[in-house]
């Protein structure tokens, strides 16, 4: 296993707490961490828990949202977000479907997770859930160019190794229905 070292904090500069000048301490586990001298308070830095949604329409097509904002800005990829401190992991991903796309969804099950890399935040772990539509109308919001269903045969490129990693789990163990996309 990889040692903590000072490159996993090289923006790591001022305590959040009080603005401090924050140094580089091993702790009593002996793990590298800032620390700040003058409020005593420790950063521990962790990857970034963020949702995406698996959701087909009733003719086995995948809803994907165009991205207007980096990272992967202009690509496709899955109804996605990171996780706000206010929501459990349900809840966030029922947000971001109604945010990105217009529509109302529930939770059907838990497609699993995977961790991976960020350009922006290091390391995600992202949670897949399944959800289906109970309301609302199609039409991209916020961070979202573009929201449309896709033939599962004319996928575009899909943005995350996280999204295209859930997309054939689903795909593979809940039998979505291929013939009928053929
Ligand atoms: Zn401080």
């Amino acid at each position: 296993m990889k040692k903590l070292s000072s490159a996993n904090y090289k923006d790591v500069n001022y305590c959040l707490r009080c603005g401090h000048k924050l140094e580089l301490k091993t702790d009593s586990e002996n793990k590298l961490r800032p620390h700040c001298s003058a409020c005593n308070w420790v950063y521990y830095k962790n990857p970034i828990p963020a949702v995406a949604i698996v959701l087909f329409n009733e003719n086995n097509e995948l809803l994907l949202v165009k991205r207007r904002n980096e990272p992967k800005a202009g690509f496709w990829a899955l109804p996605s977000g990171y996780m706000e401190i206010n929501l459990t992991p349900e809840e966030n991903a029922i947000q971001e479907l109604e945010e990105e796309t217009g529509l109302k969804g529930k939770i059907m099950h838990c497609v699993g997770w995977y961790y991976g890399d960020s350009p922006i935040y290091e390391r995600i772990l992202s949670i897949g859930f399944r959800m289906q539509v109970i309301g609302g109308k199609l039409q991209a919001g916020d961070d979202a160019e573009e929201a449309k269903f896709y033939p599962l045969y004319n996928l575009p490129v899909i943005a995350f190794d996280a999204h295209r990693d859930f997309i054939s789990k689903e795909i593979a163990t809940h039998q979505v229905n291929l013939e009928a996309c053929r």
